[in-house]
C-alpha cells in the first residue's frame, strides 16, 4: 500500500469516527423527575457545563411519570427516569420501563444493596430514616431499636408519619424481609399503641410535635432534621442511630434508571455513570442535605456532624417487593 492509501484510510475512519461519535452521543438528553426541580437543576447545569449535553427535564410525582412513560410508549422522549424511595424505583423496573446496564463504572461507584441487581435502577443520594428524640425527655441510654419503640416504656410518647407515605412504607417493608410478617406486625402494633398523637402527614410536623412537648421519640428521614436544624440550631431534638449492634439504620435513595423507550441509551449511560462519579455525588447529595451513594465522596461537614453509622445491607429491592405486604400488615394493626 503507497502512503498516499494509507493516508485517504486513515482519513476515512477518522470520519468514520467522528460521524459515529456525534450520531451515538446526543447533545440534548429528557429527564422525568421526581426529584424537585430545585434538586436537579444544579447537577444538570454542572453536566453542561462539563459535557455540553443540555438536560431537559420535568417534574412531577412518581406514579405520574411512571404512567406517563407507560402511555407514551415508543414516543416517549424520556431517556431517564429519576425518583426518589427504592419502592417507587422497583415498581417502574416492574413495569418494564427501564433498560438494563451493564456498567463497570457504576457498578464501582454505587454499593451493591443501593441498586436493582438486575441493574435497571441505581442509588444516587442516600437518606437514612432514623429515631429522633427530645433532649429534654429523653436519655440517649433508653434509645437502642426500631423494634424497642413497640415496647411499653414508649406508651405516649412516640410520633409517627402516616403510613400512606411510601417511606414508611419501605421501612416497614425492610422489617418484613428481616423478621417476617408476624414479627413485623407485632412491633408495628406495639408502635400503634405507643402513639401520642395521630399519624402526622409529614416528618416535619412529627418532629415539630415533639419539639412543642406531644411526643418524645419518631421516625425520620435526615435531611428533614437538618432543614429544621438549619433555621435553629439550638432546636431540643437530636437524631439517634438505632440498631448498631443489629441490622443497621434503614435507608433509602434518590435515583435513576435509563428509559426502556430512550433513543438516546449510550448518552443516557453516561450521563449516569457521571451521576455516581465526585462531582455530581457532591451536588446530588449537598442540595438536600442527604449522603452521596459512592463511598469514596466525602460527605457534607453539615451532615458529618450527626455522626457516622452502621447503615442495613439489606438489598433495597426489598422495599419494593414487600410493598404490598407492608401496607396490609400496617392497615390490619390500625396504623393509619
Ligand atoms: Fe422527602
Amino acid at each position: 500500500m503507497n502512503q498516499l492509501n494509507r493516508s485517504a484510510i486513515l482519513l476515512i475512519s477518522l470520519f468514520g469516527i467522528i460521524a459515529y461519535a456525534t450520531t451515538a452521543f446526543s447533545q440534548e438528553l429528557v429527564v422525568y423527575s421526581a426529584r424537585n426541580d430545585h434538586l436537579i437543576k444544579p447537577v444538570f447545569e454542572l453536566y453542561k457545563k462539563e459535557t455540553g449535553v443540555t438536560i431537559k427535564y420535568i417534574t412531577d410525582k412518581a406514579p405520574v411519570l411512571l404512567q406517563r412513560i407507560k402511555a407514551e410508549g415508543s414516543n416517549t422522549p424520556a431517556d431517564l427516569l429519576i425518583t426518589v424511595d427504592a419502592g417507587n424505583l422497583w415498581h417502574a423496573a416492574k413495569e418494564g420501563v427501564l433498560h438494563p446496564v451493564e456498567s463497570e463504572v457504576l457498578a464501582a461507584n454505587i454499593p451493591s444493596h443501593l441498586r436493582d441487581l438486575d441493574n435497571r435502577w441505581f442509588g444516587l443520594s442516600l437518606r437514612a430514616r432514623t429515631v429522633v428524640y427530645s433532649t429534654e425527655r429523653v436519655k440517649t441510654g433508653e434509645l437502642t431499636t426500631y423494634e424497642d419503640l413497640a415496647n411499653p416504656e414508649w406508651k405516649g410518647r412516640l410520633v409517627l408519619r402516616t403510613s400512606k407515605k411510601v417511606y414508611n412504607q419501605s421501612l416497614v417493608a425492610m422489617l418484613i424481609k428481616e423478621h417476617g410478617v408476624t414479627k413485623t406486625a407485632e412491633i408495628v402494633k406495639g408502635w400503634v399503641d405507643n402513639l401520642a398523637a395521630p399519624p402526622f402527614s409529614n416528618d416535619t410536623k412529627t418532629m415539630e410535635a415533639i419539639i412543642a412537648g406531644q411526643g418524645d421519640v419518631g421516625i425520620v428521614n435526615t435531611y428533614y432534621f437538618g432543614r429544621l436544624a438549619k433555621v435553629d440550631p439550638n432546636i431540643p431534638i437530636a437524631l439517634f442511630w438505632p440498631n448498631q449492634s443489629t441490622g443497621g439504620v434503614h435507608v433509602n435513595v434518590s435515583g435513576a434508571g435509563v428509559v426502556a423507550a430512550s433513543k438516546n441509551k449510550d448518552s443516557a449511560i453516561a450521563f449516569l455513570e457521571w451521576l455516581s462519579t465526585e462531582s455530581a455525588q457532591q451536588i446530588f447529595a449537598d442540595v438536600n442535605m442527604e449522603y452521596p451513594v459512592n463511598p469514596n465522596v466525602p460527605i457534607n461537614p453539615t451532615v458529618a456532624v450527626w455522626g457516622s453509622f452502621k447503615q442495613s445491607e439489606i438489598n433495597l429491592a426489598n422495599a419494593g417487593e414487600n410493598q404490598t405486604a407492608a401496607i396490609q400488615l400496617m392497615d390490619r394493626v390500625g396504623y393509619n
